[in-house]
């Protein structure tokens, strides 16, 4: 079918099926570490820390389903099994095999800083040729610079909390 929604593009449409299936991988995995590490938790504030790790949990599924949609509209299909998560994924998957609450903010502080540079890049990719898959990541960026944001407070609060 032709579609003018795909005719405007000014990138390259395969390259940016690509990019943005490696992302939505990563947003599939950190669903997981997100969503089980709030389940994992133990320590000092495990009940704040994970409330913010269940409320981060869902804002990733939200962002699988907005790149799922954009990939489709595309012309793409999305990674069609979870197998393939971890083959094309850019930031990986960190297992919460400690579940202290210090450590898996840690691990998830990781994670959003390599969400944030992956998005930053793909910003770069998309702002001359597809200002619709642009504002999509700018979104996406925000929530992911948010969610370092808070994911830091917490741990200083933890610190603090420890050192008296
Ligand atoms: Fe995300
Ligand atoms: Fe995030």
């Amino acid at each position: 079918m032709n579609s003018k929604g795909r005719e405007i593009l000014k990138v390259n449409v395969e390259k940016l099926i690509e990019h943005l299936n490696r992302a939505y991988a990563d947003e599939w995995l950190a669903y997981y570490q997100y969503w089980l590490g709030a389940r994992l938790a133990v320590g000092p504030m495990r009940g704040a820390v994970a409330m913010e790790l269940a409320e981060h949990a869902k804002e990733e599924l939200e962002h699988a389903e907005k790149l799922s949609k954009r990939i489709i509209e595309l012309g793409g299909t999305p990674v069609l099994s979870p197998e393939e998560w971890y083959k094309v994924s850019n930031c990986g998957y960190d297992a919460p095999r400690d579940p202290c609450v210090e450590k898996l903010l840690e691990q998830n502080i990781k994670g959003e800083q390599c969400a944030i540079e992956v998005y930053n890049k793909l910003l770069e990719f998309t702002k001359e040729g597809d200002p619709v898959t642009w504002r999509l990541i700018l979104e996406i960026l925000e929530d992911e610079i948010e969610h370092e944001f808070e994911l830091q407070s917490l741990l200083e609060d933890l610190k603090k909390m420890m050192k008296r």
